[in-house]
């Protein structure tokens, strides 16, 4: 199993880890590879990332339905909108891998969204032959 990290840079950041987790697999002729992050105010997407314009949307669309500053958990460390977030997105993706490449589709790539940054942030990649 490989880790991947990363410092995110603002509050809410959608950062594209396609390459690197490429690298994990290009050596397995099939079989999939599952993506996880072990945050609680993180999450994985598959979604485009050729318009970086997507991640934003994303990023302003959960903040729409789940805004800041009125959750029962903000009493506690005051990002209870970022752990509703991370559980409505999820903490991973499995994609399927061919031939030493990902499977995904022509506008897809696999992002990791900060809900709480700035933070360094572990991705777990987990290459599984079959
Ligand atoms: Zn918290």
């Amino acid at each position: 199993m490989k880790n991947i990290k990363i410092k995110t840079k603002g509050k809410y950041e959608v950062v594209d880890i396609t390459s690197e987790v490429e690298e994990q697999v290009k050596h397995l002729d099939e079989g999939i590879v599952i993506v996880y992050t072990p945050h609680a105010t993180g999450a994985i997407i598959l979604n485009e990332n050729y318009d970086p314009n997507i991640g934003k949307d994303i990023v302003e669309a959960l903040d729409k339905i789940i805004p800041e500053g009125k959750w029962m958990h903000d009493a506690v460390d005051d990002n209870g909108a970022a752990h509703i977030k991370a559980a409505i997105i999820g903490p991973s993706e499995t994609v399927i891998v061919k031939e030493g490449k990902l499977q995904l589709g022509t506008w897809q790539n696999i992002c990791f969204c900060d809900f709480d940054g700035p933070r360094e942030r572990t991705i777990y990649v987990k290459v599984i032959k079959g």
